[in-house]
Formats: C-alpha cells, sequence, structure tokens
C-alpha cells in the first residue's frame, strides 16, 4: 500500500517508519529497497485485502494524478465486508487501477461489490500481444462515426481479442490503458452487448482524469449510458451498422488514426 496511518495522518513508507494498516488496524513495515516501488506491507505474511495486488509504477502513477484523501480508501458492505479501494472520488466513484489477470468470478464479485458507481482502468500495456491485437482492430475500416465521436468495432471483436474477451460484459465502466504507447495515447472504453455489438471508444486521458477531479464524472457517465443506448439497442442497430458503412467510405481518405474524442 501506498499508505498508512500514523496518529489518524496518512503517511508514505519511509525507513524507520512504523504505522497501521487504515483497513485491518494491524502494524505495517516500511518496504523501501531498490527494486520494487516503496510501499507498505503487513508484518505478517496474511494480507488482510484479498483483493489487493502488489503495486506497479503503474497504479502509483494512476494514484498520483488524485488527491492524497481520494486514495486507499477503506470501503465496508452492510455485511462487514471491507475493501480498500484504489481511488474514491468526492463524488463517490470508485476507480480501480487493475494490472494483473483476474478471473470472471473476481472480477465480478469487485463489480458487485462498487456498484454502481464504478470504473475499471486495466493495464493495457502488461502483455505484448494485447497491443499487438489491439493495433490490428484499429483498422481505418473499423471506424464507427456516431455524430462527432469516432469508435470503433468490427464483427466477432470479442473473439479476436484476449483483454476485450477478458474484460466484456462488465457491470462497471471499463477502460483500457496502453500508457505511453505511441499509437494508443488515449484510455479505450469497451462498450459489449454481444460479439457483434461490440465497440471500442477512444477517450483522451486527461479528459476521464479532468472530470473526475473536477467531480463532473456523471456528466461523462451520462454520455456513455446513450452511447451504449444507441450502439447496443436492438431496433437502432440496423441503422448503426448503416451508418459504418456509409462512414467506410469517407474514412478510407483519412491517413491516419486520430483516436481523440472530446466528449
Ligand atoms: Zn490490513
Amino acid at each position: 500500500m501506498k499508505y498508512a496511518l500514523l496518529d489518524g495522518k496518512k503517511i508514505i513508507a519511509k525507513p524507520g517508519l512504523m504505522g497501521h494498516c487504515p483497513s485491518c488496524g494491524s502494524e505495517l513495515i516500511p518496504r523501501c529497497g531498490n527494486i520494487k516501488i516503496h510501499h507498505w506491507a503487513h508484518k505478517s505474511a496474511k494480507m488482510c485485502d484479498n483483493w489487493w495486488e502488489n503495486e506497479t509504477q503503474w497504479h502509483r502513477d494512476w494514484k498520483n494524478l488524485f488527491p492524497n484523501e481520494w486514495q486507499e480508501v477503506v470501503q465496508i458492505a452492510d455485511d462487514g465486508e471491507k475493501h480498500i479501494a484504489d481511488v474514491k472520488t468526492t463524488e463517490g466513484w470508485v476507480v480501480e487501477f487493475q494490472h494483473s489477470y483476474l478471473k470472471h468470478e473476481e472480477r465480478e464479485s469487485r463489480n458487485k461489490f462498487y456498484n454502481p458507481k464504478f470504473i475499471w482502468i486495466v493495464d493495457g500495456g502488461r502483455r505484448k500481444r494485447d497491443i499487438k491485437q489491439f493495433l490490428k482492430i484499429l483498422d481505418i475500416q473499423n471506424i464507427v462515426r456516431y455524430q462527432e465521436i469516432e469508435l470503433f468495432t468490427n464483427d466477432n471483436l470479442l473473439n479476436r481479442n484476449t483483454l476485450i474477451e477478458e474484460w466484456g460484459f462488465s457491470k462497471g465502466l471499463v477502460f483500457f490503458d496502453f500508457g505511453k504507447y505511441e499509437k494508443l495515447q488515449d484510455l479505450w472504453l469497451l462498450v459489449t452487448h454481444s460479439d457483434l455489438k461490440t465497440y471500442l471508444v477512444p477517450i483522451a486521458k486527461e479528459q476521464v482524469v479532468q472530470y473526475l477531479l473536477e467531480g463532473n464524472f456523471e456528466k461523462l457517465n451520462q454520455v456513455i449510458l446513450s452511447l451504449e443506448k444507441i450502439l447496443i439497442g436492438d431496433n437502432r442497430d440496423r441503422k448503426t451498422r448503416y451508418t459504418v458503412h456509409l462512414d467506410y467510405a469517407r474514412m478510407r481518405k483519412i491517413q491516419r488514426i486520430k483516436g481523440r474524442n472530446r466528449l
């Protein structure tokens, strides 16, 4: 963890300090070696939150974009189940930064626990093949345009891409982050309904962060919800597919993928 509690205050790990876990209250010791990022660890090997994953620099870079008091917030359900949310905004949105692979059931239990204001930011740069697969989808012929928003889709997206297969049908909002990979600088929102109705929406990372910081994420969420309704609504789908084909001819002229939506 990035923070321990000392005299009720959040402190970061430094050699010689001692602190307590904000969730279970047990003693934490600072780990300040050269290999892993500096963090607090439980004194006993037993972790108090089995959902917690070892943090990478990727996690820290994300957390650091938000105020200290929003980071590592303990969440308690009515039945006493307790977890530490990576980030919780004043609007009540919980943001989880997920680096490692999660089994379907684990993902579902988190979706349920943090429902309904829940956002996943998934590290898309963990496996090289994911980036390769992803770049294949971003062929210009797969662009769909809905009003001013550019989306990517393709028949059978769910089966062609491991990341999408793993994260499809999530109750929480799923954004893929490919970090500093040159062609994929935005966050990619995943909209899934079925293999034929799966879309990726590139949204500038700074914009998503800004909405969260300014307490306006609900506005962005409303745009996403209406987008989802139109894209995956049964009676509208035929029309959407039409638009794909119409736009295709026009889009072929575009030489490079802009991939930057302002929502
Ligand atoms: Zn603990």
